[in-house]
């Protein structure tokens, strides 16, 4: 069964609005089984919106719209799905009362224009609004229309309450499972190439790939009548999957890297510590985000200068001034200062150029040196990547947690 929800409001087409009320309907909608199929945010527009709720109605079974309930003139989704679906308005004087009353308890006096609150579509039933003075309002049609406020706390409360029970009833009994892989150390566009041809072939389960910051979030759902059929087919199609990722995949149960990359260091009684030069902290803050980080993670130094490089993790000034500061041998020089002075297992340096300019070593925008250094060995990792700022700075803390994940898997066997 599928949905559509369009957002009413002239303030969600500007900048400083942000439609969040169809992202918890989305969710909600998805736990029942229920596909979202589009979304729409329309200005406060009588005509548009009615031609949007038409258009929404011919192609799915539940038309969930949000905001416009309100008492003043521009407010007119009321109006709008009257005329989508050919009703009239008809005026509820009990409604008026209540939302009288309201008022009454907050000591004010209901001004005319909330009459306009009390006009129900016909054949509608009123879903009643404790959190607030519009009701909303839910019509069955060919499919169901759904009109709900548009504050957020008003509108979470109404569909909880009112809606999802009455949309159990109607949403055919669904089992839905979900497997998420978490990759790292490869581009989408190779990701999707490589494993496409094997989730091209089910329409179920659904699978979505997220990218963003080096890291890729592979998301199949599967709708069926149970939960064992639901599983079972997650198995069939993730395994291939599975399979070609190999050790690309960092996590399949929604962890971040940092978290991986933690439980490795505490299963392994390791510690680690960083020296940071283009990140300037990100690979610590990283680290220290999850919560129990100070069982492993010792610490680390910020670096940018060549002379804290020099003064804080003790790198050779002829080395840098040799090979430049955005270079393999400065990373490890670097990584095995910081390794030394903490007596971490395992350290790790990075060192790059994030741009927009590049810098007086003439390396050029995007080239990141990683190096690690453990008990045995510094090894420097070279990359070149694309981008901002920002993203050349995300994508090297996320390939210094990716170089210390394959070691310590390494060293797991
Ligand atoms: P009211 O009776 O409060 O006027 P309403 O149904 O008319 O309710 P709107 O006037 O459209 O709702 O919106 C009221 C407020 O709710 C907006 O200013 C905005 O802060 C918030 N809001 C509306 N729509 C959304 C949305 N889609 N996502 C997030 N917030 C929203």
């Amino acid at each position: 069964m599928n949905a559509e929800i369009i957002a009413a409001g002239s303030e969600l087409l500007t900048a400083e609005r942000v439609d969040t009320n169809s992202l918890y309907l989305t969710a909600e909608l998805n736990n029942l089984g229920v596909e979202v199929t589009a979304k729409a945010v329309i200005g406060d527009d009588r005509d548009r919106l009615a031609e949007a709720v038409r258009a929404a109605l011919s192609r799915s079974a539940i038309v969930i719209l949000s905001g416009g309930l309100g008492p003043t003139e521009d407010d007119v989704t009321r109006e709008a799905v009257a005329l989508a679906l050919d009703r009239k308005l008809v005026f509820h004087p009990e409604i008026a009362a209540q939302i009288e009353a309201r008022f009454a308890r907050m000591k004010r006096k209901m001004v005319e224009v909330n009459r306009r609150q009390a006009f129900v579509i016909e054949g509608a039933d009123v879903l009643p609004n404790d959190r607030g003075t519009a009701p909303g309002q839910w019509v069955e049609e060919s499919g169901v229309v759904i009109l709900l406020p548009g504050p957020p706390h008003e509108l979470k409360a109404m569909f909880e309450r009112q809606c999802l029970p009455r949309l159990r009833r109607l949403v055919p009994d669904h089992s839905i499972r979900t497997l998420l892989l978490r990759v790292t150390g490869m581009p989408e566009s190779d990701l999707d190439q490589l494993i496409s041809p094997v989730y091209k072939k089910y329409l179920n389960p659904v699978t979505t790939i997220l990218a963003g910051n080096g890291d890729i979030q592979v998301h199949l759902r599967a709708r069926c009548a149970s939960v064992g059929e639901a599983e079972a087919l997650l198995a069939e199609v993730g395994a291939p999957i599975e399979a070609l990722l190999g050790d690309k995949i960092y996590s399949r149960n929604g962890d971040p890297l940092e978290v991986v990359v933690g439980e490795m260091l505490h299963k392994a009684h390791a510690t680690v510590a960083v020296a940071e030069s283009l990140t300037g902290g990100m690979l610590g803050e990283r680290f220290t985000t999850v919560p129990g980080s100070s069982r492993y993670f010792l610490g680390g130094f910020l670096t940018y200068s060549n002379a804290m490089k020099v003064e804080l993790l003790g790198v050779d000034p002829q080395l840098l001034a040799h090979f430049g500061a955005v270079s393999s041998e400065t990373a490890e020089a670097m990584a095995a200062g910081a390794r030394r002075l903490t007596k971490a297992t395992y350290a790790l340096a990075v060192t790059g150029v994030a741009g927009p300019e590049s810098g007086e070593d003439a390396a050029p925008v995007g080239t990141v040196y990683v190096a690690l250094a453990d008990p045995e060995k510094t090894v420097a990792v070279h990359r070149q990547f694309l981008g901002d700022r920002t993203r050349i700075r995300m994508f090297t803390t996320q390939m210094a947690l990716d170089v210390l994940r394959r070691r310590l898997m390494g060293r797991a066997g």
